[in-house]
């Protein structure tokens, strides 16, 4: 049996097809500029020799609508699926479940309700999530849709972590709190450190480091979440490739009085125009890498600024879990930069964490890859997130308990 993976954005549906019998993803794909005169459509699969073929063209995708029908027949078309009925389930990406949704759940029309109510919450996520959803459930009208958040796996926050120290109704009646978001790929890398530390998920003490373009960090007691870096929004905490992360709050208040910016701009400058990009010109650690090995002052000092984050977020969660089994490096940064994940290491070596220089050089495949010493008392791990598998897995498993 099958199980497809959806991420629909405004203006774009990405995909995976995974075999569940041994979940390898026999299919991957995106359509892109969904509403305008030139779309996009790109697909990856396995053909029946094992043997990856590409395809795309740039036919106009009108709606999300055409987008799913597109996928399907694409899909069929090039004979990785064959009958609906080979699907068992498909499952959703969606960035913000608000505070309800702790485990990913079977859509049905209260599902869909709660999910528009949560929109003010993911204004730019959710609508597009919305789509895709109801055009699929309308297209495989027989297979069952399930919805995993991205939110979900920080749900287990105390709220000591998860509440702002701001007037209450604010939360009561308008649910600011922090929510936190990559979680999906905080659990995949969290199981996955489990299975390296050859213990149960249940006794692990993890710090695990989501660093792509956005970045966010998990305190991880006991394999459950106790804190994270993301707020109520993905702006806040590390440092990211356009987001500032963490700053004085009183600063989008000076913004507005002594340069007189609105709502929009302000918040144009904080996630599109800051983070790496904002500090030295570019927002791609690669190149920000290169700068600063050339004496780029600029690239010396936002590739600084990064790591020195990324320290006081170690700190601050090896604080709060009082002991750590492992740091766990994933996301384009964190499995790519030996740069950042030495940099967000070095001096730590009084709190039993020493990295290996050599094995830190080194390149991660799927199994992982240890970058710490042999002596070090924290392991460090860097592990290559795969959240597709982990949504398609959750979102077996979800049907399958419904069932039983
Ligand atoms: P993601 O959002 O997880 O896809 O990560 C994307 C980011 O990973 C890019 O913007 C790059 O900054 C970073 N990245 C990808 N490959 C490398 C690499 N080889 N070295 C350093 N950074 C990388």
């Amino acid at each position: 049996m099958k199980v497809l993976v959806l991420n629909s954005g405004s203006s774009s549906i990405k995909y995976q097809l995974f075999r569940s019998e041994d979940w390898t993803a026999i299919a991957s794909g995106m359509v892109a500029r969904i509403g305008e005169t030139e779309g996009e459509m790109r697909l990856e699969w396995l053909d029946a020799d094992g043997v990856m073929q590409r395809d795309q063209n740039d036919l106009a995708v009108p709606s999300h609508q055409e987008g799913i029908d597109f996928i399907v027949e694409t899909l069929q078309s090039h004979g990785v699926l064959g009958d609906v009925s080979e699907l068992s389930a498909i499952g959703h990406r969606v960035v913000h479940g608000g505070p309800h949704f702790k485990h990913p759940v079977i859509v049905d029309a209260d599902v869909l309700a709660e999910l528009h109510e949560v929109i003010p919450l993911a204004p730019l996520h959710n609508p597009g999530h919305l789509a895709g959803i109801e055009v699929s459930r309308k297209h495989f009208p027989s297979v069952p849709s399930v919805v995993v958040f991205d939110t979900a796996f920080h749900q287990t926050m105390p709220p000591t972590a998860y509440r702002y120290a701001i007037p209450e109704y604010l939360y009561t009646e308008h649910r600011i709190r922090r929510y936190g978001f990559h979680g999906t790929s905080h659990h995949y890398v969290a199981k996955r450190a489990a299975e390296l530390l050859d213990k149960p998920l249940e006794q692990c003490n993890l710090i695990t480091m989501h660093l792509g373009n956005g970045a966010s960090a998990s305190a991880i007691r006991n394999g459950r979440c106790v804190d994270t870096s993301m707020g109520l929004t993905p702006l806040e905490g590390l440092m990211m490739g356009t987001r500032c992360g963490d700053m004085d709050p009183a600063v989008p208040i000076y913004l507005s009085k002594h340069l007189g910016l609105n709502a929009e701009a302000i918040d144009h400058m904080l996630n599109r125009q800051s983070g790496l990009l904002g500090i030295c010109g570019v927002n791609d650690m690669r190149e920000v890498v290169r700068l600063a090995e050339r004496g780029n002052e600029r690239a010396e000092l936002a590739l600084g600024m990064m790591t020195h984050r990324l320290k006081k977020y170690i700190g601050a969660y090896y604080a709060e879990l009082g002991a750590v089994d492992a740091i766990v490096f994933t996301g384009g940064i964190g499995e790519n930069s030996a740069e950042v994940r030495a940099g967000a290491c070095a001096g730590l070596e009084a709190l039993g964490i020493e990295l290996d220089a050599a094995a830190n050089a080194g390149r991660a495949d799927e199994a992982g890859l240890c970058i710490s010493t042999a002596e070090s008392r924290v392991q460090l791990w860097v592990i290559p997130t795969n959240e597709e598998l982990e949504i398609a897995q959750q979102t077996l498993a979800t049907v399958e308990r419904k069932r039983r």
